[in-house]
Formats: C-alpha cells, structure tokens, sequence
C-alpha cells in the first residue's frame, strides 16, 4: 500500500519563513521611519521656499513703493507754483501716501522754511522739537547736493509722548532753480507705515515682518502673529544713501512628527494589509490546492483498496484493528464495523502461535483464519511495521490471502498422488503374489501329485511287490519338491535380507531434516503446526537411512491425519522427540493432538490391511514395525490422557540402535529377523 505523504513543514523551513516575515516587518519599519523624514524635510523646505518668496515679494513691493515716493516727492520738489497752490500739492501728496508723515522745504542752509504734517497722523514733531533731531537729515541733504540725486537719511526713532513714537527715514531732495542749489525738499517716511502698505493681509496674517538694524536690533514691526523663529528669510533694500534690512519670521514651526507619523502608518498598515490578504489568498488558493490532491489521492486509495483482492488489515500496537478493506471483511464475513477497535481474537484465534513461529520480519507465514460462519481456511499474511510520517512505528500493516483454493487443488492433487500410489503398491503386492503363486504352483501340485499316488499305492488291496520302493520314490519327490518351495520363499527371504546390510551411522537430526519438508507440507495441508526436539548433542543412529524416514514419514501422516477433524478450540500440534535411552537405544516419539487410538482399533492396529480411512490401504504400521523390528528395535504406542483421563492424542515410539560413532564402519552383526 502507498502511504499517503503530504509536504510536512521542516523545522529549518519555519525558521526560514520566520526569518523572511521578520526582515519584512524590519524593512517596513525603516521605509516607514524614512517615509516620514523625508516627509517632515520636504514640508520644511517647502515653508523655508515660501518664507523665501513672501520676502523676496515684499522686498520687491518696497523698492517700488520707495520708487514711487521718490519720483512723486521729486515732482514735488520740481513744483514752481505759488506757495499755496504748493501746500495744496503737497497736501494731496501726503493723503495719498500715507506713510510719508511729513513734507518740508528748506532753504539752501537747510533752515525749514515751510512744513506740512499728514492730515491723517498725530504731527511728527509735536512732542519733540525738530531741530534735536535734525542731524541725520541734513546729512542726507548734504549727500544729495554732492550726488546731484535724492538721498534717504538713517532711520530715527521720533517720540510722539506716553511712551509711543515713530521710527523715521527721510527723503532728501536738492531744488535746483536756474542751475543753482534752490534750497531741499525733505520726505519723512513712517518706516512701519511703509511696511503696513506693501504687506498684504495673507503675508501679515502668517508671518512677523520687519526692519532690523545690522547687530539684529528690530527697529520696526508690523504682521499680527509673533514669528516661531524657524522659518526665516532676510532681504537687505537698497536705496539711495540708505540700506535697509528686511526680516520675515514665519509663524508656522518645524512641521510635526506625529501628523505624519499617521499618515504613514495608516499608509504602512494598509499596504500591510494588502499584502496580508494577497498571502491570505495565496494560501488559501494553495490549500484548496492541497485539499484536491488529498480529496483525489483518498479517492485513489479507497478505489485501489477496494478493488485489490488480498486482504488489507491494519492493527496499533496494542493488536486492535485499525483499518480492513473490503476484501477482507469479505474474507473473515465481519462487517468493518465489527472490527474496527476490536482485537483480532475473532478470527485469528491461532494469532499467538502464528507470532511466535512467526514472520515478523515482513516474510509471509501461513496461519490459520475462522471466518465469522466458523469455516476454518488457512491464509498467507505478509506482515510489515506501520510507520508514521516521522518514521515511529504505530503499528502493523499486513496482506492477508486465502490460500482456500489453493489447498483445495493441491489437496486433489495429493489424492489422486496418494490413490496412484496405492494401486502402485496393490499392483507390485499382487503381481509379487501371483508370482510366488506360480512358483510355489509347480512344487505345490507336484507334492500334492506325489502324495495323491502314495495314497493310492497304499490303498491297493493287493500290495504289489515294488510297492516299498514306489513309496520311497514318491516320498522322494515329494522332498525334493518340499525343498524347492523352500527354495523359491527363502529367494524372497534374501530380497528383503539384503537390504539389511545397507546400515549407515548417521545423525538423528539428519534424519529429521530430510523429512521435514515433506512433513510440513503436509502439515500446512491440515493447518497443523510441528514442533521437534532433538536432544543435544544429537545421537547417531545405524539404520537403513531410506527405511527409517519412510517409518517417519509414515508416523508423522498417520498423527496429521487423525488431527484433520479436530474440534476448534484444539490446537493442532505434531511433536517429534529424539532422545538416547540408557540400553544404547535412541528411541523417536512422534506425538499428536487427534482422535488417539480406540479399543477396537487397538486389537488390529499392526495386521496387515487393516485401515479405517476410505484411502488406506493398512500396510504403514505393519510395515513400520517390520522394519523396526529388523533393525533390532520395537515398536509400540500408547494414547496420551490430559489431566481427566480423557483421551487427547497418541504417541508412537520406536528405538533404533545408537551408532558409537557417526562414522562407524558398516556393522556386520544383526540380530537376524526371519
Ligand atoms: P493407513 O494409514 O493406510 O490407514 P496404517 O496401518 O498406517 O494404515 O494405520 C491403520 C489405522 O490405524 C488407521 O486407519 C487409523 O485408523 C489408525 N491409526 C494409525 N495411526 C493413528 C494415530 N496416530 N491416531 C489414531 N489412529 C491411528
């Protein structure tokens, strides 16, 4: 039977598949770690880029607005209009720009002439008199004489009173009128208003702006929030005579780990996921898989045990059944059921005997099966250890063939061998007869002749005078005829003589062996079992070696054949024992378990023909004890009683003589039979 394997997972697989799952969560992990750096940088770089932009965009917007002021202050300064149409000017000038607070005129030594303050804005220099804070601007005003262009003056910090104040750069410009030095015109300009009017309410709303001075002094600042500090950018404006220095601070931080910490393990746990349900499905699809070629190899097991036609049986160690096929529940009529977890005691009651004789080793040996309607057949078990996928023995699987038929032609066979044989031997003793009977004719009827004239001779009333030499005559014959009847029965005498002086030494054991194949033939044939014992060392014995194995032989069938009937419960056993005994015989016992012998046939048992078999012919005991007897040994037997008396076998022994050595020349001496 094919037992069935399925791929087992090996240790080192499992170690190997743990050591793929665990670099996977491994690199999982890394690409996740990775994912979210490199997340948290690009999102950094992208505000730095705005921050960047935003100033670059409000440095740009500054310049132009400065340019603007400059070119309307200028136009301002080129005015050649009455005073009052001038002041009108201006004003319009400083409604409509309102980070420049203040105008003034100056003359050529730079004394204010004319100043008008932003209608919309508390007057400059109402807390703080102008000319303590002039210094700067005069410079400016001294730079744009020699430089022939308008120049800015450092920015200045004005106090306006509780504490307030504004932080101030002026615009310069020399009037030049007929080609000479006219006097100045002076812009202030609110550096905070400035910055309010280029900021738009996006860039103030996310980001602090601001003016600081070279060391990092913040001088100005507009925006609603406090920057983080993080993100910055700084952009320095240049304008004539003056440079001022930009800074934006965002107020957005360092872009936090954990938002992208979610985003990338619902990302990492759903490509987890994904992978798990394609290993899930690739499982799955591989056990289904599985599951058809396990389906389609039951089905090819269940087929092929059905349909083979030995027995298949299964025990565990214990000896209970596990598994039997249809044929051989057929075999021993029981259905599985019956035997599934039950002990093997209901049809196989010789199972013990068969264990120990046994075939273990997986060669067949023959036992005996009682089938459930108690037919007794003898079966061919093949028996081989059962061994689990690790190679531990769970038990026993066995082939179990009846051998019925088998027997039943070999058992034909025998009869008509055995009926061949005795018309054989009916043959050669009744030409053997009707040859002596011709032989011994002649003499016979010659000395009845003789003897008839002898009677007559005396029986004549007148006795003739040569009638005592008749009679001696006669008498004479009938000697002579006597002695060549004599003659004929003692040639046959020395036929079976002459065998006599074929004596050998030769082993008991020898003897045994030569006839144990035939013995266990037969005993197969009657589901018998043998036993024999040779006492050790084995004695030597002188015999006929051929004569003595047919007693053997002939022993042995009789105690098989009187086992043919016994009932069940008996098991059916030959012995043959040798042993010496002390007169310096060796005597055989050939025992059985069968009927024994009974009263009537007791009385007959050694008379030639006697039998009680349809087949027999009655001459084996006779025979057997002739032969024995010839050799100078006896013959007898005796039934064997158990321990109530009753009769459960018989025993024939016969003593031959021991041999002093298996080498013995050939004796010449026998105690003569005639
Ligand atoms: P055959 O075997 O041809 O019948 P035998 O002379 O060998 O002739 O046996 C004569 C008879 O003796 C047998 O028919 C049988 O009835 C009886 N007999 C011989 N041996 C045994 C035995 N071991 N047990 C019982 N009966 C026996």
């Amino acid at each position: 039977m094919t037992s069935l394997s399925l791929a087992a997972p090996s240790v080192p697989v499992t170690r190997r598949r743990w050591l793929w799952w665990s670099m996977l969560v491994a690199l999982i992990a890394v690409a996740q770690t990775w994912l979210v750096s490199l997340t948290i940088d690009f999102q950094a770089s992208r505000a730095q880029q705005r921050v960047d932009a935003t100033t670059s965009a409000v440095a740009g917007a500054l310049r132009h607005r400065l340019f603007v002021d400059t070119q309307r202050l200028s136009a301002l300064a080129d005015s050649r209009q009455s005073a009052a149409a001038w002041r009108q000017e201006a004003q319009a000038l400083l409604l409509s720009q309102r980070e420049l607070l203040r105008v003034e005129l100056r003359d050529r030594s730079l004394k204010i002439v004319d100043a008008l303050d932003n209608p919309l804005h508390k007057p400059l220099f109402s807390d703080f008199p102008r000319d303590q804070l002039d210094f700067a601007t005069q410079n400016a005003c001294l730079a744009a004489r020699r430089a022939g262009q308008p120049q800015y003056s450092q920015s200045y910090f004005v106090p306006l009173g509780n504490g307030l104040g504004e932080e101030v750069m002026d615009l310069c410009i020399a009037r030049v009128v007929d080609d000479r030095l006219g006097g100045y015109l002076v812009g202030s300009i609110s550096l905070a208003s400035l910055l309010e009017s280029v900021e738009s309410p996006a860039v103030a709303n996310d980001n602090e702006v601001s003016f600081i001075e070279g060391d990092g002094t913040r001088v100005v600042r507009t925006g609603s929030p406090h920057g983080a500090g993080v993100f910055v950018a700084d952009r320095v404006v240049n304008v004539p005579g003056h440079s001022l220095q930009l800074h934006l601070d965002s107020a957005s931080g360092r872009p936090g780990v954990i938002p992208n910490l979610t985003t990338a393990l619902v990302l990492g746990l759903s490509l987890l996921l994904f992978g798990v349900v394609l290993v899930l499905a690739h499982d799955v699809r591989r056990r289904a898989q599985a599951e058809r070629a396990l389906g389609e190899s039951l089905a090819f097991r269940k087929a092929m045990e059905d349909s083979v036609l030995a027995g298949l049986r299964a025990r565990d160690m214990q000896g209970r059944v596990t598994f039997a096929n249809q044929a051989f529940c057929d075999m021993v009529g029981y259905a599985p059921s019956q035997l599934l977890g039950r002990d093997e005691q209901a049809y196989w009651p010789a199972r013990d005997a068969a264990a120990t004789e046994g075939g273990q080793g997986g060669a067949g040996y023959e036992t005996e099966f009682v089938s459930s309607a108690g037919r007794r057949f003898p079966v061919m078990i093949h028996e081989s250890p059962l061994l689990d996928r690790i190679g531990r023995q769970t038990g026993w699987i066995c082939t179990a063939l009846d051998l019925s038929s088998q027997r039943r032609i070999e058992e034909v066979s025998r009869r008509q061998q055995d009926r061949l044989q005795a018309s054989a031997r009916l043959a050669t003793i009744g030409e053997m007869a009707s040859l002596l009977s011709h032989e011994l004719n002649q003499p016979l009827s010659a000395i009845a002749s003789f003897a008839t004239g002898s009677i007559n001779l005396l029986d004549e009333p007148q006795p003739l005078p040569v009638q005592p030499s008749l009679l001696r005559q006669a008498l004479e014959r009938i000697a002579e005829q006597t002695e060549r009847a004599g003659r004929i029965i003692r040639s046959v005498q020395d036929f079976v003589r002459r065998r006599e002086h074929e004596r050998h030494a030769i082993d008991a054991d020898r003897l045994i062996d030569t006839i144990m194949p035939l013995v266990r033939m037969q005993a197969r044939r009657s589901a018998c079992r043998v036993e024999i014992d040779v006492e050790q060392p084995t004695p030597t014995v002188l015999c006929d070696r051929t004569m003595v194995e047919q007693v053997l032989i002939n022993l042995a069938r009789n105690g098989l054949q009187a086992m043919e009937q016994v009932p069940p419960q008996v098991d059916p056993l030959l012995r043959i024992d040798v042993r010496r005994l002390d007169d310096g015989m060796v005597e055989f016992a050939v025992s059985d378990r069968g009927t024994g012998i009974g009263d009537e046939v007791r009385a007959q048992l050694f008379t030639p023909f006697f039998t009680t078999r349809d087949e027999g012919m009655g001459l084996g005991l006779s025979l057997c004890r002739t032969v024995v007897e010839q050799h100078g040994g006896s013959l007898d037997f005796d039934n064997l009683l158990d321990a109530q008396g009753r009769v459960v076998g018989a025993c024939f022994r016969f003593t031959l003589p021991a041999a002093a050595s298996r080498d013995d020349p050939l004796p010449v001496e026998h105690p003569s039979h005639a």
